[in-house]
């Protein structure tokens, strides 16, 4: 007969790498499945200064201490996989199938299924992705060393990417539909100081041009309307995420409005035996540290629940 788990953690980001921990450290028969790398979001950035214990960690370093001190209670416990469907929401055994053709049998599922970045879902978007677009400045920064580009956002994220950009560009513009960011004033004070940006505010990109590459953008001033066209070598947007959940949609499993999962103070589901924790719940916070918090409840209340069967 398959192996039936006590728990099965969907998602290797923060807030499911505590939860392995938690498992494993509870002598759980628990297994953690990741469909692209352990890390999650956290591997979008290049340092880290707001999670406690550590004034600044680079980004992997930090993934590499999460991952070594999981498996550290829960030895070879992660599968890379995509988990492509959850049925028998009704049952005590809840079954999962992956893209690989696997089927896992488990008591209970943690889903930390962590967000997406939005896109901007303008025209050439699409089209230049990778070629001019992009959402990740540690990945793609350095391609545009001396070059002008542009930064659609005005939360932190996208402060924090900025700042990382300018070590390699000559100049940003930072794109943001309103006249206030949602970035913390050191944030803005911080990028201000390097002297490479200009803000262009109560605007949108309407039209990202280029023929084979990214080569200028159509800006639109939405008091006035008036179009401006720049020309610029890339674009990075940082507009927000969107949560990874297309998996559990029209399952038993109850989403928001905009389908993040709607979770208890306890990361309890709308279904017995399935909690959710980090990104993917409705909150207002997505930190690492909640993240982190989020799992180790999540896996504490699955325990208990493991026991009560
Ligand atoms: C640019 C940027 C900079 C940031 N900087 C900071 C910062 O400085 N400090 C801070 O505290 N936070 C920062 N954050 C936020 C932080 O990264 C997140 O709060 C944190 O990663 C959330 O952890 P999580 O585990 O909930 O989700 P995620 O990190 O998103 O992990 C979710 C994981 O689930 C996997 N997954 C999804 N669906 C499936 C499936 N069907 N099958 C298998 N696996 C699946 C994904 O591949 C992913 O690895 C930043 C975010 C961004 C985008």
């Amino acid at each position: 007969m398959s192996t039936i788990y006590d728990s099965i953690i969907i998602g290797g980001g923060p807030a499911g790498l505590c939860a392995l921990l938690y498992l494993g450290r509870g002598l759980t028969n628990s297994i953690l499945i990741e469909r692209k790398g352990i890390g999650g979001l956290v591997s979008s950035t290049e340092h880290i200064e707001n999670y406690l214990g550590f004034k600044s960690i680079d980004s992997f370093d930090l993934i590499e201490k999460m991952k070594e001190h999981a498996l550290e209670f829960a030895k070879d416990s992660i599968r890379y996989d995509e988990v492509e469907s959850i049925s028998d929401f009704d049952k005590e055994i809840k079954t999962i199938k992956t893209s690989d053709g696997d089927e896992y049998k488990t008591k209970s599922i943690i889903l930390s299924l962590g967000t997406t970045t939005k896109s901007i879902n303008v025209t050439g978007e699409e089209k230049f992705v990778g070629r001019g677009i992009s959402y990740c400045a540690t990945c793609d920064g350095a391609f545009y060393k001396d070059l002008e580009i542009a930064l659609v956002g005005g939360g932190n994220s996208a402060f924090d990417e900025a700042i990382f950009l300018t070590r390699f560009v000559k100049k940003i513009y930072l794109i943001h539909r309103r006249k206030e960011f949602r970035a913390s004033e050191v944030l803005v004070q911080r990028l201000k100081d390097t002297g490479k940006v200009e803000f262009v505010l109560d605007s949108v990109i309407e039209e990202i041009v280029g023929d084979n590459k990214v080569s200028s953008i159509k800006i639109k001033n939405i008091i006035s309307n008036e179009v401006t066209e720049k020309n610029i070598s890339g674009v990075f947007v940082f507009v927000g995420q969107n949560p990874s959940t297309s998996l559990i949609e029209n399952t038993p499993i109850k989403l928001n409005n905009e389908k993040y999962i709607i979770a208890d103070m306890n990361m309890h589901t709308s279904v017995d035996g399935i909690f959710a924790c980090g990104d993917v719940i409705e909150k207002n916070v997505r930190q690492i540290a909640n993240a982190v918090g989020d799992g180790a409840i999540a896996a504490s209340e699955a325990i208990k629940y493991i026991q009560s069967l």
